[in-house]
């Protein structure tokens, strides 16, 4: 189907022409001819890489050609930057909305596309956000992640929510292969669109000695080290081809990129200027080691790195120069990096609880989808490692042969449902017990046709505890929200989280605001991922409880057990974040690395955000120093850097240096002049901070408002 006589502005089909895209793939050709421009529902369940974000960028266009407004929900913050960079600049307005979770943005509603989180979507509607009646066209990228064990339950209560709101709007929801796409279609009223067509020929297989298996044919591999799975990468470069790596965990996939440095013994100058730039920005034992793989062609990607790290590492390869990464399987949903061959070399994971357990299918398909780049390779290998024969029969059965999994909902769990129930009491979209359920028996759950009496039995709990915590208030039929319960729906924390801060805010009596008693404190919330406790750390908990244990807000259990350890080791060290302690310090002193410590900074901001509008209604005295700790915690500073960390262009390095040269205020900066500004912190940063210091004092406060707030989720 030619892409010229579609119902598409001229000017999107000629870009499309100009990168030789004239023609729809099949699957593309059979969205058409299932009503994408005629304003059908559908779900487009095909391998990635196979043209989904297209299709659904034609469907926008044309939607907003009629006067329509999009949703393009992700479900990562990194993809939605993709996802904004890769709609803009066509001719149309977009907007992307991924953090500041209780503003409205009224602004975003200006733009004809809004790309969003599903978190900022619910927070959007929680705020009564008027621009979302506006939309016409709703996208929902990798739908099947409703299955999520964490966050599915928020994207199908969004889904169910602004179809609730607009039962007009047109669906277009993209997947990943799954076992049951006819269920998902049905739900969403959908014309199921699947195929598993791909652009690029993939041939999946295992890896037995020195030979892949694949289903009609065998490939020798020359043994060329004493490794097979560094022999899988050597053979692929010597062709010309680069190599995606799966293994279970970072420090294999450290361990894998080390061993295929010396393996490939790569040296040119782009990896050299790559290496130097990794080397001077790297601030930890990883980031160094990182800058040495990258220097010898090889390279590893998990969530410990620095965003500015994964962005090298992951242009150098898409560049070509780096020619493999190791990463994690968590990472293969987020990365959008094609490559020649792919080999899933673990296919255990270890799991809290369950210990090593086999990856499921779908997250095999997804890892195995990355192979072959589309008009680079001339095909692409998905390859696993046997250690016998009887074991390549079983990864055969297993995996590549193998249907993914059916997708199920999660939106019965208890602990969601609270957070769920209170915002559609809170937004009134339900106000009495029988609407709640209703609108409940909207959902795919209740689609699904799950034991009905499981889900009331489930909204009655969470009604209840919403009643005792006296969020919500029960007359007769009605159900309404108190003060406290509708300031929690907006601040988008956890209702049992709020509970747990507000018990302690009150029970503290005369105790005193203690630093760390807030931030353990937050850290004891459901709402904050903690750090695992190895037993190398009890020596620094137990001296810490030794010296400060009056410190704490709540009183230590007597049967207090991992999740006690877990808060106050990562209490701890947003601690030391917020009495300036160096990253390397911090990284090494608990084993982390520094996105994992960006991640943690992020999500307590945002809860001590939420502790400060808390103990604005239950304890006012609180409210100043909870203030400050908000900028110390996002900003990982000391109190008396506060003044100078309000302007734009300086964060905690730069306050800590200007500080140390007498300067300790937006006055003294004033007074100081560009010049000996310039001689601290360069002559270019201080010019941009001199435009803004020589406002009006208000300006430079509008400033801090603006960074005050924070993002939770990826
Ligand atoms: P998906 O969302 O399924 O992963 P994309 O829509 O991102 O796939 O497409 C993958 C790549 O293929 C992109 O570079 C895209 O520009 C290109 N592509 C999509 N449709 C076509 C087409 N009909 N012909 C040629 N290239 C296409």
């Amino acid at each position: 189907m030619e892409i010229a006589g579609l119902p598409i502005p001229p000017d999107l089909a000629a870009g499309y022409a100009r990168r030789g895209i004239t023609e729809l793939y099949p699957p593309q050709a059979a969205c058409v001819e299932a009503g994408l421009f005629s304003g059908k529902n559908l779900l487009i369940a095909i391998p990635t890489a196979s043209g989904k974000t297209l299709v659904a960028e034609m469907a926008m266009h044309h939607q907003v050609k009629r006067g329509g407004k999009c949703l393009y929900i992700v479900p990562l913050r990194a993809l939605a930057s993709e996802k904004f960079e890769e709609f803009s600049g066509k001719g149309l307005r977009v907007g992307i909305a991924t953090g500041d979770f209780d503003r409205r943005d009224d602004y975003l509603g200006r733009n004809d596309i809004i790309v969003a989180t599903s978190e900022k979507v619910d927070s959007l509607l929680r705020n009564r956000t008027p621009w979302l009646s506006e939309i016409s066209l709703l996208v929902l990228d990798e739908v099947h992640l409703i299955d999520d064990p964490s966050r599915g339950a928020t994207l199908e209560m969004v889904i169910a929510k602004l179809r609730h709101k607009n039962p007009e709007i047109q669906l277009i929801a993209l997947s990943a292969t799954i076992g049951n796409p006819q269920d998902l279609a049905g739900w969403l009223d959908a014309e199921l669109v699947e195929s598993d067509w791909r652009p690029v020929d993939l041939r999946e297989g295992v890896f037995l000695q020195d030979c892949i298996r694949f289903a009609d044919h065998d490939r020798q591999v020359e043994r060329r080290s004493k490794y097979e799975d560094l022999d899988l990468v050597l053979d692929t470069v010597a062709e010309g081809g680069q190599c995606l790596v799966f293994v279970s965990s970072r420090k294999n996939a450290e361990a894998f990129a080390k061993r295929a440095a010396s393996g490939l013994k790569l040296a040119n100058p782009v990896l050299a200027g790559y290496a130097d730039k990794l080397r001077s920005n790297a601030a930890t034992e990883m980031g160094r080691m990182l800058a040495a793989c990258v220097a010898q062609g090889a390279a590893f990607h998990h969530a410990g790195l620095a965003r500015e790290e994964r962005q090298i590492v992951e242009a150098g390869f898409r560049e070509g120069h780096i020619k493999v990464i190791a990463s994690t399987p968590t990472l293969a949903a987020g990365l959008n990096l094609p490559a020649r061959r792919v080999i899933v070399r673990d296919y255990l994971r270890f799991n809290a609880g369950e210990g090593m357990v086999p990856i499921p299918v779908r997250e095999y398909r997804q890892m195995a989808g990355r192979a072959g780049r589309p008009h680079l390779d001339p095909y692409g290998e998905a390859v696993m490692i046997a250690k016998s024969e009887e074991m390549v029969d079983e990864l055969f059965a297993c995996y590549i042969e193998a249907a993914a999994e059916d997708v199920r909902s999660r939106c019965a769990d208890e602990a969601v449902l609270c957070t769920h129930i209170l915002s559609l009491i809170a937004t009134g979209f339900a106000r009495e017990r029988d609407e709640v359920l209703g609108f409940m028996d909207g959902t795919f759950y209740a689609h699904q046709g799950e034991s009905p009496l499981a889900l009331k039995r489930a909204v009655q709990r969470a009604l209840e505890f919403l009643r005792e915590a006296e969020m919500i208030t029960e007359v007769g039929e009605w159900l309404e929200p108190t003060e406290y319960g509708s300031l929690v729906s907006r601040l988008y924390i956890d209702p049992r989280s709020a509970e747990v801060i507000v018990k302690a805010m009150i029970g503290l009596g005369r105790k005193e605001y203690t630093e760390i008693g807030l931030l353990h404190l937050l850290c004891s919330t459901p709402d904050m991922p903690t750090l695992f406790v190895r037993r190398d750390d009890m020596y620094l908990l137990d001296r810490f409880l030794a010296d400060h244990r009056d410190e704490l807000w709540t009183e230590i259990p007597w049967d207090a057990g991992e999740g006690f350890d877990r808060s106050l080791k990562t209490a701890l060290l947003l601690a030391d974040w917020a009495d300036e302690i160096g990253e390397d310090a911090i990284c090494e002193r608990y084993s982390v690395g520094p996105g994992d410590v960006y991640g943690m900074v992020e999500s307590v901001a945002w809860l001590v955000h939420g502790a400060r509008h808390l103990a604005g209604l239950f304890a006012p005295h609180l409210v100043r120093p909870i203030e400050e700790m908000e900028l110390r915690a996002k900003h990982g500073i000391k109190k008396e850097l506060l003044p100078l960390i309000r302007i734009r262009g300086i964060g905690r390095v730069r306050a800590r240096r200007l500080f140390n040269n007498g300067i300790d205020s937006v006055e003294a900066l004033r007074a100081a002049g560009p010049e000996k500004v310039g001689k601290i912190l360069g002559q270019g940063i201080a010019a941009r901070i001199f435009e803004q210091v020589e406002g009006t004092r208000e300006e430079v406060g509008e400033v801090a408002e603006e960074q005050s707030t924070l993002s939770r989720f990826g």
